[in-house]
Order: C-alpha cells, then sequence, then structure tokens
C-alpha cells in the first residue's frame, strides 16, 4: 500500500495528473502538468496552481477545456480553479526544493546591475543582424517558443529559467535565440550579454583548461547578465563541460539572471549528459519549435523576399511552400536558387519558371520528408522490405533498420512518437522513443553514423 494515492492529500488532483500524462503528448505534460501545483482538493473545488502568469494564461487559453474534459470523467461535480501559485518557487522536481532552500532568500538581483561589475568580462555579443524578432514570422508550430522568447526581453526578472528552446534543425532556434539578444542589446545597452555556441563553450573551456586560464573563462560566464547557449546537446559525452555549465547555470540561476539554451532534442533525449544537468533544463520552460504548417512557411517566403527586395507572387510563394515541408532553411534556399535563375537568365520570376528550376529537388530530394518517404529511404538503403520494416520480426536485420528509420522520422518530421510508432506498423510509442534514444547514443559508433548520414544525404541533399 504505500506509496499509493490513497495516502495523498490531493486524491482527485493526482487522478487528474495520471489521466494528463495518458491524454497530453510528453512535451506538453513536462512543459505545463510538471508546473502544476495542487493548492485545494476539497468537497466540490479543485483549485490548481501554477507559478507565474505567464503559464496561468497559457494554460487556461490551451488546456483548460482538456482538464476540464478530465475532471468531469471523475463522474462527481467538481469545480476546477486555475490560479497563480502563492510565493512561487516549491513547484517543480523535488530537488530543486532542496537545492534552493538555501538560496531563495535574497535573490532580488536587478538585471541592470551587473553591467559595471567587470568591463573585461565581455564585449558586445556578435548576433546576426538578420535575426530579429521583426522578421521572425509566428505561426501555430512555433507560437510557444516565440511567446516564451519575448518573455525574455519583456521581463525584467525572468519568468523562466531556463527557457530551453527545442526544435529540428533549420526551425528557428538561432534565429528567436539571437532575435533575444538583438531586442536586449536594443533596450537595455548596459547588459552583459553571452551568446555563445555550445561549440565555442566546449572549445572555452577546453582552452581555459590548457592555459590555465579556467577562472576567466568561468568570470565571462558567471558574471554575465544573460546566458544564451545555442545547440546545447553537444555537451553529450563531455564530462568536464557539463561540471561547468552545471555550476555556472547554478550561479545564474541563484542570481536570477536568465539562461536561454537551445537543443535539436528533449533534454530526456540527450544522451550522455548528467542527470543534475538534464534535469536544470526542466526547472523552467522547454518550448518547442515545430515544422511550420503551410501558410506559415508561405508568410516566412513572402517576408524573406520583401526583405531581400525579390519579387514573389503568391502563387510561387504558396507553390514553394507547398514542395519544401521539412525545413525553413531549405525552403529560403529555395527561393534563394529560384530568384537567382530568375534574374540570371532574365526571366520573370513565375510559377512555371519555379516548376522548372525546382524539378529535380522536388520530384526527388526536397520532396516532403513524411514518415513514409523516410521509411522507404531506409528500406532502400538496406535492401529489406517496408513490409518487414512493419512487421513484427524482431531480427537484428530488420530491427537495426527499424530503429533508424525511427530515429530518422523523429529528425525530420514533426512526427509524435506515437505517429512514429504508427507509421512503422502500430508499434508502441515507447519503441520509437527508445530507438530514438538508442541511435541517438550509437552515433559515435562510425559504423551507425555512417548508415544514418548516408540515408540523410539521399533525403535531404
Ligand atoms: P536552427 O537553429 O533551428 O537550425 P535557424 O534559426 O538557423 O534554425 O533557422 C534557419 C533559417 O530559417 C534562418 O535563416 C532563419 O532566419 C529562418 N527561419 C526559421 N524560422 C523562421 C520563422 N518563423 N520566420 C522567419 N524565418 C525563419
Ligand atoms: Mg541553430
Amino acid at each position: 500500500m504505500q506509496g499509493s494515492t490513497e495516502s495523498s492529500p490531493f486524491p482527485r488532483w493526482d487522478r487528474l495528473r495520471e489521466a494528463l500524462k495518458n491524454r497530453l503528448s510528453p512535451q506538453a505534460y513536462a512543459t505545463w502538468v510538471t508546473q502544476m501545483a495542487c493548492l485545494e482538493d476539497a468537497g466540490q473545488t479543485l483549485r490548481i496552481g501554477l507559478p507565474d502568469s505567464f503559464s496561468l494564461n497559457w494554460v487556461s487559453d490551451h488546456y483548460r477545456h482538456v482538464l476540464e474534459e478530465e475532471v468531469a470523467a471523475f463522474g462527481d461535480p467538481v469545480e476546477l480553479q486555475l490560479e497563480l501559485r502563492p510565493g512561487a518557487p516549491e513547484a517543480g522536481p523535488e530537488s530543486r526544493k532542496v537545492e534552493l532552500s538555501q538560496a531563495t532568500a535574497p535573490r532580488r538581483a536587478s538585471l541592470e546591475r551587473g553591467a559595471s561589475s567587470r568591463d573585461d568580462a565581455r564585449s558586445a555579443p556578435r548576433v546576426n543582424p538578420r535575426y530579429t524578432f521583426q522578421s521572425f514570422v509566428v505561426g501555430p508550430s512555433n507560437e510557444l517558443a516565440w511567446a516564451a522568447a519575448r518573455s525574455v526581453v519583456d521581463s525584467e526578472i525572468p519568468t523562466y529559467s531556463p527557457l530551453v528552446i527545442v526544435g529540428g534543425v533549420g526551425l528557428g532556434k538561432t534565429h528567436l535565440m539571437h532575435a533575444i539578444a538583438h531586442e536586449l542589446m536594443k533596450r537595455r545597452p548596459n547588459l552583459k550579454i553571452h551568446l555563445r555556441t555550445s561549440e565555442q563553450f566546449i572549445t572555452d573551456v577546453v582552452q581555459g583548461i590548457r592555459m590555465n586560464k579556467m577562472d576567466e573563462v568561468r568570470w565571462a560566464y558567471r558574471a554575465c547578465d544573460v546566458l544564451l547557449l545555442d545547440d546545447i546537446q553537444f555537451i553529450s559525452g563531455k564530462e568536464t563541460c557539463q561540471e561547468e555549465f552545471f555550476h555556472t547555470f547554478n550561479a545564474l540561476y541563484d542570481a536570477q539572471k536568465p539562461i536561454v539554451v537551445t537543443s535539436d532534442r528533449l533534454p530526456h533525449e540527450i544522451s550522455d549528459i548528467q542527470e543534475r544537468v538534464r534535469s536544470r533544463f526542466t526547472w523552467g520552460l522547454i518550448a518547442d519549435l515545430k515544422v511550420p504548417e503551410l501558410e506559415t512557411r508561405a508568410a516566412i517566403l513572402k517576408r524573406k523576399a520583401t526583405t531581400d527586395g525579390i519579387a514573389l507572387d503568391d502563387d510561387v510563394a504558396m507553390f514553394l511552400a507547398q514542395s519544401i515541408r521539412s525545413n525553413v532553411r531549405e525552403l529560403e534556399g529555395c527561393l534563394v536558387r529560384v530568384h537567382a535563375y530568375s534574374s540570371l537568365t532574365r526571366r520573370e520570376l513565375t510559377l512555371s519558371l519555379a516548376r522548372e528550376v525546382l524539378k529535380d529537388i522536388v520530384s526527388d530530394k526536397g520532396r516532403a520528408l513524411t514518415c513514409d518517404v523516410i521509411v522507404r529511404a531506409v528500406s532502400a538503403h538496406f535492401d529489406v522490405k517496408v513490409s518487414d520494416l512493419k512487421s513484427a520480426r524482431r531480427s537484428r536485420l530488420i530491427a537495426f533498420p527499424r530503429q533508424i528509420a525511427m530515429y530518422l522520422c523523429r529528425r525530420h518530421t514533426g512526427a509524435s512518437y506515437p505517429e512514429i510508432g504508427q507509421a512503422l506498423g502500430g508499434k508502441d510509442h515507447t519503441t520509437a522513443l527508445n530507438a530514438f534514444n538508442k541511435i541517438g547514443q550509437r552515433l559515435s559508433d562510425p559504423d551507425v553514423r555512417s548508415h544514418v548520414e548516408e540515408i540523410e544525404r539521399v533525403l535531404l541533399d
């Protein structure tokens, strides 16, 4: 009996949480439900607290009906109330409570304050001037990440720390991160912003150790007012860097300095990473970028065309957006190619010209990356039948290609694990998740990596 919900002071809340776990995607659950705390579960009242107004608004707008439906399914009349939690920081994992206990009291650091502390710590970050909030097109696929990124610049004390922006290749992670830096530099020029890629971070640490200058490296990272680290997944397997990141994170977190990281996968999908580092990623908000919908893709093209002075008709934009679906970088590349062709041949950029230019890439490589396309490519690469990949057969000759297919589906389409499981003959979502993790971990094996890269080349080049 121990550990059962019978001893819980909030039995309906426990039940609701369980129901939400089954109903919501793991991403949505991790982002929103783990932030909720039950304030009251008595009589006809179930009061749920959220840690800040951003979450409260978001959950009220997007998930209230889900919560109400699940509560209604209990059978008894229950009034569900969503509200701001009094005195926030108890939420989240147990570890957070424990580890923050000494640090919570004097945390009122102003963002501006650190600016004068040591001037040599940071010079202005190198920001791509094209990556601004103004040039970022918002649609349902990226609305959450965009709103969360805005909240970093709109509030002095971070609403979320860390903000983890997760998304596949070319979906705008770096763009949003630079937009944050850009906007902060404009609004608060005294702020010390440390914008680095993880590769730079790794180099900084390696050089720091080699040259006996770790103090300086630490200073640069810990004395900044805002830390922005792009592509954090690369610290996988790098023990010393994880150690440094862990202490840097704690220092900034305790000083209430915003920390934003991007990753091409969810924290639990990053292999070879210390649990304590991984858990830090779940303290704040994980906001994902999905593959943009058709209209958003077309709008991105139109916006880019305007910026670059390219005359782009709606029908051409729509055609390109329909043809290239997997990521925005490819979409932009396509526009550049069509435009170059049109100016070099001095022909107007019409639909038929666009069709002509994209004929090859659209029919072969640029075609929409769906799970089916990937499964077919994997089948051709390993010379196994699609029907075998979708079967229940577990022999290594089939199981390994199947795992690779699941891995590639996760990396290159917006499909969820249940959808990937479905695309491979109705497998369970945990099978797809395990396959993704397993292949991700085995990428350091040159054999496995070369299979993955060869198939990717066929799919993406
Ligand atoms: P990632 O870091 O996720 O791999 P990037 O941020 O480098 O992707 O984005 C790839 C390209 O797509 C960039 O040129 C970026 O400006 C563009 N892009 C991505 N999403 C959007 C968007 N929503 N609106 C405008 N441009 C976008
Ligand atoms: Mg990037």
